[in-house]
Order: structure tokens, then sequence, then C-alpha cells
């Protein structure tokens, strides 16, 4: 619970400052341009894909390492609950929203770097053998090649969008991102769930992470630390903060490349209900060779409502926001589609989607 009282609301406007008064212990805390930046009472349904969502309290959108620093001091001295939002692909937020700050990192804090060996390891402090010894020890899984001599490095900002990054990689003839090709989610948030697809993932390609704890040091983690696991990581269990991750790619055939890119973004159009709001698939697989979609589809329950929430008749894995869905609606489906598959198949099906908010009583 706050120790401060919450602001009224007051009206938001995109460019304009909304902060009114200083009615509120904790925003004092800040300095005057990031109090500024802080929105109050803001919808989570306009900053995730499932378009469901009530108020966060406060919501501030991140530039930068030190505005983070700035935030996490003020909130830990009040003990403000405080959630990392990316760009809200895999998130369910309350329909009574959180009562708290969300620390937003997306559009406003994105770029992309193309480096080598030698820059990479200036930027970090490390030696080039020490990057060496590390490409090493990237777990490559199946994806296809090895790194060659000469490996390329793409340092991104943790609010870009993981398909700008493989964009640019394929503008520039590299290859190792093709499978992040259609994953709609940021930089940062694909780290903290290790998003994967196609046989690929970020664990196969990510070489270092950077990362604040709560106590907002800063910390480099390289891919020998084995920071990853499935769709999950060690950042994610920890409450770090993702700033930024170094992405190894190298030059590839430009054929190749486009080719994979297509059959990738085919198969995804083919199979998932892409012309509606989600988060994704829902639950995460139990075990590597147990698929999730065809068990939900066996216990005829694709088409099944709770309001306009719909298990997806394209993809059973899935469930859509039909029209005017609401958090409960779709957390209420979730939960008969876990009870479904356990009644039917004994296995107890854990949900990839992270859960925003109060959801008792909904
Ligand atoms: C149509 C569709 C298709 C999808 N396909 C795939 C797929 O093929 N493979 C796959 O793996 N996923 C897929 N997803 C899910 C989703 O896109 C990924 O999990 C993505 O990586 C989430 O990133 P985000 O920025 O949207 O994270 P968010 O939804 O904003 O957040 C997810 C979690 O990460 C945390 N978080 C976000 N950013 C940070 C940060 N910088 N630091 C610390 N914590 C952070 C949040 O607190 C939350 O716990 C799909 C989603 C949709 C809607």
């Amino acid at each position: 619970e706050f120790s401060v009282a919450r602001p009224t609301a007051v009206e938001t406007a995109p460019v304009e400052p909304v902060f009114e008064g200083n009615n509120d212990i904790w925003l004092e805390k800040l300095p005057l341009e990031l109090r500024y930046r802080i929105r109050i009472d803001e919808p989570m349904s306009a900053h995730t894909t499932y378009k469901v969502g009530g108020p966060a309290d406060y919501f501030f959108a991140a530039r930068s390492v030190d505005d983070c620093r700035h935030i996490l001091a003020a909130v830990e001295a009040v003990e403000i609950p405080m959630i990392v939002a990316g760009l809200g692909s895999n998130m369910l937020v309350s329909d009574r929203g959180f009562r708290g700050l969300i620390l937003n990192i997306g559009a406003d804090w994105t770029g992309i770097e193309k480096l080598n060996i030698e820059q990479v390891a200036k930027r970090y402090g490390l030696s080039a053998d020490k990057i060496r010894a590390e490409l090493e020890l990237l777990g490559r899984g199946d994806y296809p090649g090895d790194l060659g001599s000469d490996p390329v490095f793409l340092i991104a900002q943790a609010g870009t969008p993981l398909v700008d990054v493989a964009a640019f990689a394929r503008a520039r003839d590299l290859a190792g991102l093709e499978f992040a090709c259609g994953i709609p989610g940021s930089v940062g948030g694909a780290a903290i769930m290790n998003a994967g697809a196609y046989g690929g993932s970020i664990e196969q390609t990510a070489l270092f992470s950077v990362s604040l704890n709560r106590k907002g040091e800063l910390y480099l983690t390289g891919a020998g630390d084995r920071p990853f696991s499935y769709r999950s990581s060690h950042f994610k269990n920890a409450g770090a903060i993702v700033t930024e991750v170094a992405f190894v790619v190298r030059p590839g055939d430009p054929e190749l490349i486009r080719s994979r890119t297509e059959n990738f973004t085919q198969r995804r159009n083919r199979s998932q209900p892409l012309d509606l709001p989600s988060a994704g698939s829902v639950f995460k697989r139990p075990r590597n060779d147990c698929y999730v979609g065809p068990m939900i589809d066996n216990c005829g329950l694709k088409g099944l409502r709770v309001g306009d929430a719909q298990v997806s008749e394209k993809h059973a894995n899935f469930i859509v926001n039909v029209g005017a869905a609401t958090a409960a609606d779709i957390r209420n489906l979730i939960a008969l589609v876990k009870k479904r598959v356990f009644e039917e198949y004994g296995e107890v099906l854990e949900p990839e989607i992270c859960f925003i908010g109060d959801f008792d009583a909904e």
C-alpha cells in the first residue's frame, strides 16, 4: 500500500506536461524534468496488444539508464509497487489497472548500432579475446551455420521493437535474426521472455545483456552466464530491468535470409489470428515435445467464448479479443481452458502471458 494519497486524475495530453501540483510526496523526489513526464491514471489498454487493461496510477516512459535510476530511487524510498512494461505484447493488465508505477521501456528508448568485435570490447570494457571466448559459449540450439571468424554485433536499446532489429540485420545481409521477424515485442521484453520462434530464440543470438537491478546497479551478463531458459530468464526472476542487448549475427547469403524470413512470415500468417488483438501464445509448452495448441483443440475448445474473449478458431493456444473483451473475460477463459486440459490430459498448463494488477474477484 502507498504511504501517500493518490492524486486526483488530470486530463492527459500526449505532448503537454500532465503533472499538476506537487501533492504527492514521492513525485517530489524526482527531478523536475522527470516529474513532468509522469502520466497519471494512464489507461493500460493503450499500451497492450490485447487492448484491455484499466489505469495505471503512474506511467513513465523511460529514455535512459539515468531515468530508470531516478525512478528506482524514488519508488524504493516510498515502496511504491513498480512493474516494467515493454510493448505490452505478452501481458494481460487487470480491468482495475495497476496500483503503482508502470515503467515503460518502449518507443521513447530505441536505437540500433552495428559494431565490430573491437568496438564491442571497448564498449563493455572487455578484451576482444574475452568476447571471442563468450561467443564459444553462446547456445546455438538448432540454428544452422556457425558464426565464422567475422561476427557482427548489433547493439539494440531495450525499447527497440525486435522486428526492427531483424529488419536492420536483413537490410545489411546479416543472418541470425530471421526467426524474430514476426515477434511484436521490444528487445527488453524479448530478453526477459527469451522469445523465440521457428527454431530460433533470443538465447541463440544475445551475446550480452545489460540490466539494472532494483538498486540501480548496472550489470553486464554474457551468454556464458546462461541467463536464459525456456520463455523465461534470470532477469525476469531477479526483477531486473533490461536496458540493452548485444546480438551477434554474421554475414549471410541475402537470398537465404530473404527466403527464411518469407517462409516464417507465411507460416505465421497461415497459423495465427493476426487480425485480432491477442498476446500471442497463452500457455507455455509443458515439455519440449508437447504442443499446447493441438491439446486444446482436441478438447474441443476452439471457438469457446467468455464474453468477447475467444479461443481462436485458427490457433487454439491463442485467446483473442473479438470485440470488447475485458481482462476478466480473458483471465476466466484462460482458467477454463487450463481446467479442461487438466481434466482431459492431466497436464498442468502454465501461462506464458504475464498478469499485471489485481485479478481477485473479477
Ligand atoms: C501476435 C503475437 C505473436 C507473438 N509471437 C511470439 C513468438 O513467436 N514467440 C514468442 O516468444 N513470443 C511471441 N509473442 C509474445 C511477445 O511478443 C513476446 O513475449 C515479446 O518478447 C514480449 O515483449 P514486450 O516488449 O511486448 O513485453 P511486455 O508484454 O511489455 O512484457 C512482458 C514481460 O517482460 C517484462 N519486461 C518487458 N520489458 C522489460 C524490460 N526492458 N526490462 C525488464 N522487464 C521487462 C514485463 O514486466 C513482463 O513481465 C507474440 C505476441 C503476439 C501478440
